[in-house]
């Protein structure tokens, strides 16, 4: 198909001082868990970023000099000569897609740990390192250790002019730099012309963008990536005073303008908590102060929003992390005119996840992501079949969808069998819940994908049996049958039955009743969570809502726990607070009367009565897996029906996250016909 020509705009070249950029698609940086460690899972992840369409395709923070290790995060690293080779695959890689390669230098100043170089951190004033309680201060910097960070960032831009970048980013976001810590009121104390006024506070940015434009401004462009908004009221930069003075007072100092909110936790909200464009209230006076081209975030996925903000003068430049990695083709889809083949992020921050566990990035809607490299998988190639059998795939949740679309685009004849009338097994059940409702953009791109496909049948209302498969006579069957919450409050502190919560219990519920609309009607409820991501944060805040007195018990430090791993943590106990939900961490529950809970202390055991008219048990799953246990205990049935392989994949064979499930649909239909082995299965990096 060939674009509409509305969208001629954002293919429009838009030069940034001495380079062009092809058009208005930029790909702002983002961590991705390979950094310096996996150079080469790096450098093809972003190579398939400018192979999608991508004008510019930039790095993670890259740190410049040993004082600001971030170990034992895994970012860039720039420290001298040495670190310019693995970098340099990068920029060749993405140049042969005809895009230009940014790199975002980086001194985490009072936010790095030091942990791997033991130097000591740097700060504008001595202050306690903020990093998860890391026992270490930061020392205040004197005149001569400014004038060194001046000399090592301008090494590192000259080091990375050599690596073949063509924009190189001052950084001051995020609260996680240098510069910004010197803007920063509460950070700078300093009594000398880096301190006091915002001039003085703003001049170690002013000195960083000449010493960038002096050493490398005549072949690169200098960027910089700036917090307008802290979203900390009267203690922090805000978008509406010290914020638009910044861009005011160094306004055509830089080629370009990467503006965005504080912490990351702001930048990067959550579907949950922020809609597509959330940034634009706070960013869209930057233009008015300067003439030098504008890029923002905000999750855009809509061609038509991203329009929006080019027609309306908001942004220069469509900024996009998460709309890149769920689909690093994005522009090219916009360019062709296959706009329905967009794969949008679906804003749930798992990608995320990856930077806060030190293990290459990975992506709830594209199951590729990471794995560019050392799985050689491709988001929008596939290799086609190998033989003709054709697949009975059970189960239309998030992963036989995914099997399914993979199969079907490998050309094999597949039909997907699911029990109930609406596709997208648990992603549509839970994508109802408050916040989540983005969350069913996995289903929907693979279903549109799949009614495109010839070669795929859908049965819908077609709840499949042992006996069904074994006469429906497709020689390859996968399972694709899912999962159900338990009700018996097993989960990680129980690893037995909690007695109360026996099955036939009316006053005990789980995720899975509350999501059928079968939900205690009024009263107390207490909602148990072991299992500790999203959901039994959402059940406790959809119970609250229909006006229940909710008590949420966790035996972890805190509600929804792991989701300090998305972001998003702080703004879901903040919310249930907010809500008058009752958050009693560190408390396991051990028994239930139908009447009163007994909870007790995870550290002194000492129990507590808490009187609760119902429980909802949010603790852990069972797969549904007895589809897979009745075939594989009848082999001869099997072989006499003709089927030669037969497969569990997803939940039903070990419950885990939507990402999950999605990985291991592409994984099995890219896999499925490769010679079994024991090797590892990837490529690994030997250093
Ligand atoms: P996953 O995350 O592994 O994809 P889900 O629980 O989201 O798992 O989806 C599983 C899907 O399988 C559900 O939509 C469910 O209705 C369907 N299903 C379960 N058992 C059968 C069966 N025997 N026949 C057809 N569909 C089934
Ligand atoms: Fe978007 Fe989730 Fe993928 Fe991140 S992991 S890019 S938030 S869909």
């Amino acid at each position: 198909m060939a674009r509409d020509p509305r969208f001629d705009i954002l293919f429009e070249p838009v030069k940034i001082g001495p380079v062009v950029a092809r058009n208005r698609f930029f790909q702002v940086p983002h961590c991705n868990g390979m950094g310096y460690a996996r150079p080469r899972a790096h450098a093809a992840m972003r190579a398939v970023k400018a192979e999608g369409g991508w004008a510019v395709v930039s790095t993670e923070e890259v740190e410049i000099h040993p004082s600001s290790d971030v170990a034992p995060f895994i970012e860039g690293r720039l420290w001298d000569d040495s670190d310019v080779p693995a970098l340099e695959l990068l920029t060749q890689a993405v140049h042969r897609h005809g895009a230009l390669a940014a790199i975002e230098l980086a001194h985490a100043g009072m936010n790095a740990s030091n942990l791997y170089s033991r130097e000591v951190a740097l700060a504008p004033s001595a202050i306690a390192s903020p990093a998860n309680y890391y026992p270490a201060q930061a020392r205040a910097m004197s005149k001569s250790d400014i004038l060194a960070f001046r000399r090592w960032h301008r090494q590192a831009a000259l080091r990375a002019r050599r690596a073949g970048f063509d924009v190189i980013y001052v950084y001051a976001a995020h609260s996680l730099s240098l510069p910004m810590h010197f803007l920063q009121r509460r950070h700078n104390e300093r009594t000398d012309e880096y301190g006091g006024s915002l001039v003085n506070r703003a001049r170690l940015l002013r000195e960083l963008i000449e010493d960038t434009k002096e050493a490398v401004g005549a072949h690169c462009a200098v960027a910089v990536r700036f917090a307008v908004e802290e979203l900390r009221g009267a203690d922090g930069i805000a978008a509406g005073e010290e914020g638009r003075e910044v861009i005011a007072l160094l306004a055509e100092l830089p080629d370009l303008w990467d503006v965005t909110l504080s912490d990351w936790s702001h930048d990067s909200q959550t579907s949950r908590f922020a809609a597509e464009g959330y940034q634009e209230e706070f960013v869209r006076f930057v233009k008015s102060v300067t003439r030098k081209p504008v890029v923002g975030v905000g999750r855009f996925t809509s061609p038509d929003a991203m329009l929006s903000q080019i027609r309306r003068g908001v942004l220069d430049f469509i900024g996009a992390a998460r709309p890149s990695i769920a689909d690093p083709f994005l522009p090219r889809k916009i360019e062709r005119g296959d706009i329905d083949d967009i794969r949008e992020c679906i804003g749930c921050n798992i990608c995320v996840s990856g930077d806060f566990t030190m293990t290459p990035i990975r992506c709830t809607q594209n199951p590729t992501m990471g794995e560019e490299w050392r799985r050689g998988w491709h988001p929008e190639r596939v290799a086609p079949r190998t033989g003709d059998d054709a697949f009975l795939v059970v189960g239309a949740g998030p992963a036989g969808l995914e099997c399914a679309r993979i199969l079907g685009q490998r050309g094999h004849r597949v039909h997907l069998a699911e029990a109930r009338t609406q596709l997208g097994g648990r992603v549509t059940r839970e994508s109802r819940l408050p916040g989540l409702a983005s969350w069913a953009r996995v289903r929907d791109y693979r279903v549109s994908q799949l009614e495109r496909m010839p070669e795929v049948d859908i049965l819908r209302g077609s709840r499949v049996s042992a006996q069904d498969v074994l006469e429906f006579g497709a020689p390859r069957v996968v399972l694709a049958t899912g999962a159900r919450w338990r009700r018996d409050g097993v989960g990680r502190a129980n690893r037995r039955p909690i007695p109360g919560l026996e099955p036939g219990a009316g006053c005990v519920f789980t995720p899975d009743d509350v999501m059928d609309e079968s939900l205690p009607a009024r009263g107390t409820a207490i909602v148990f969570d072991d299992d500790h991501y999203y959901i039994g944060g959402i059940v406790a805040e959809l119970l609250r809502a229909r006006g229940l007195e909710v008590t949420l018990v966790t035996p972890a430090e805190r509600a929804s726990a792991w989701t300090v791993n998305t972001l998003e943590q702080h703004a879901i106990q903040r919310q249930l607070l907010e809500l008058g939900v009752i958050v009693m961490a560190n408390h396991n529950l051990v028994e239930f009367d139908g009447a009163q809970a007994t909870l007790e202390c995870v550290y002194t055991g000492r129990r507590t009565p808490l009187a609760a008219q119902s429980i909802v048990s949010v603790t852990s799953r069972l797969a549904n897996d007895d589809l897979a246990v009745a075939l594989a205990a009848s082999p001869d049935a099997l072989r006499a029906a003709g089927v030669v392989s037969l497969a569990a994949i997803g939940d039903c064979w070990a419950p885990g996250t939507i990402a999950a499930a999605v990985y291991a649909g592409h994984r099995h239909a890219r896999e499925f016909d490769r010679a079994p082995s024991d090797a590892v299965g990837f490529e690994r990096e030997a250093i």
